[in-house]
């Protein structure tokens, strides 16, 4: 009989063993309280965080080892368990005395009842996700930083798939194409744009889709309005796993004011300003440029230089203004007499050359005979009442392609006008 009862006894050790095991193994927290919520039961998990052995724990409440200022939903969830009989699932926030260690939990707690159904007490069991909670913290900061970023930005942003239709775009690109960002989703620029300025805002996205690179470059948006606009624009690729491009982003920036800024910058570097045409500067930039392109064509480059013939005596008769005024419409007889491919500059004083691109020394030989005439039969009223008429010199030569560089037609063309001038004036001088 007493071997009977010792081996239940023994059994019944064993079980309960197995069962402390399997309660300190499941890596939770897992404890039980009376209805002062005391604790009545806790695993090994509780006791190391405590930092104490289980029986220095039993007997004792939550505010012994947690600063339950911190964490008081700890408490009105045990006694809702406890007062209500209902179960609680919810994360909860701890603040352990010992460590001073803010850790979050998951919890579930249970109101435990005797034989009668009376609650005497609850059990809970926590798990630890305080890892999961700071990288979801870390991961809603970030998102918050980005939406931050993309609501308050001045620049367009947005996403568009290799078929180059929209993701996202941010709520200022919304407000330029007119529409919502949810509406945006899936759907291409000339759905926003008139066709030409969906063309044109495709060739970067082209150019980054077929390279695989980023891109950067000026964008020109005619708006629906006829407003134009300007924007630098940088796209970025985003590519898989296996180096193909899958979306990219971009980013455009309005420099629409910035750009009239540059463009006027650059009209008056590259203009004469009484005259408005182009400066020496600009002629000898493009003459350069033709230079290279016409060795590239084989396509001859004529080249005349003239030089107003006596025009300081008209400054001495007339003054400085009415010379001032000569120039002017020299300038508008010349521009209206060539074609539009050529290019009529004034290199200083009453200095001019004429770049004739295409033209053999025939053509050019004309072109400056056809100049010399129309100036010589231009009047320009004085405030006598009188008519001002000039004549000019000039020289005429073809840039050699076989050269290394503009530099001796140039020297030539000079020469041919200074023996224009020798020779009597009124003339030209072909070399
Ligand atoms: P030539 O037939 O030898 O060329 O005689 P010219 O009097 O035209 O030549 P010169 O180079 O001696 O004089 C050019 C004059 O052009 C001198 C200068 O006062 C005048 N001039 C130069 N730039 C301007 C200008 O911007 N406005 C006016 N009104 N006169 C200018
Ligand atoms: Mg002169
Ligand atoms: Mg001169």
């Amino acid at each position: 009989m007493n071997l009977a009862l010792d081996q239940q006894l023994n059994t019944s050790l064993q079980e309960l063993s197995l069962h402390q095991q399997v309660l300190n193994s499941l890596g939770a927290y897992i404890f039980m309280k009376d209805l002062n919520y005391r604790y009545t039961y806790v695993n090994d998990l509780v006791a190391q965080l405590f930092r104490l052995p289980p029986k220095n724990i039993i007997g004792h409440k939550d505010d012994d080892f947690f600063f339950l200022e911190h964490c008081d939903q700890l408490a009105i969830n045990d006694r809702k368990v406890v007062e209500q009989g209902v179960t609680i699932e919810e994360e909860e926030v701890n603040v352990i005395k010992e460590t001073g260690e803010k850790r979050y939990y998951w919890t579930v707690k249970k109101p435990l009842y005797d034989q009668h159904g009376t609650i005497i007490g609850l059990s809970g069991i926590s798990t630890d996700i305080t890892m999961q909670r700071l990288a979801q913290i870390q991961l809603d900061e970030k998102q918050q930083l980005l939406t931050t970023v993309l609501e308050n930005a001045e620049a367009s942003i947005y996403m568009k798939d290799k078929d180059c239709r929209f993701r996202f775009i941010n709520k200022n690109t919304a407000d330029i194409f007119g529409t919502t960002q949810e509406a945006a989703v899936g759907k291409l620029i000339c759905e926003f744009m008139p066709p030409e300025t969906a063309a044109s805002l495709n060739i970067l996205d082209q150019q980054l889709l077929k390279t695989g690179e980023k891109v950067s470059g000026e964008e020109k948006v005619i708006l629906n309005s006829g407003e134009v606009k300007y924007y630098w624009s940088t796209k970025v690729p985003i590519k898989d796993s296996s180096g193909k491009v899958k979306s990219f982003i971009g980013f455009s920036n309005d420099i629409t004011e910035l750009s009239y800024l540059k463009k006027d910058y650059e009209y008056k570097a590259a203009t004469d300003d009484l005259t408005q045409l182009a400066n020496r500067r600009e002629f000898m930039r493009v003459i350069n440029e033709e230079f290279k392109r016409a060795c590239r064509t084989k396509l001859s480059l004529g080249l005349i230089f003239f030089d107003i013939d006596f025009f300081k005596r008209i400054n001495d008769k007339y003054g400085h203004a009415i010379g001032d005024k000569v120039l002017i419409e020299l300038a508008k007889c010349c521009t209206s007499h060539v074609r539009s491919s050529d290019l009529v500059a004034r290199l200083g004083g009453e200095e001019f050359a004429v770049l004739l691109p295409g033209n053999t020394l025939e053509q050019t030989k004309a072109a400056a005979n056809k100049l010399r005439e129309q100036l010589e039969a231009m009047r320009v009223l004085a405030p006598d009442g009188q008519h001002i008429s000039i004549t000019i010199s000039a020289g005429v030569t073809m840039v050699d392609l076989d050269g290394e560089s503009v530099e001796k037609p140039l020297i030539e063309v000079d020469k041919a006008l200074y023996q224009a001038k020798n020779s009597g004036r009124n003339r030209i001088i072909i070399i």
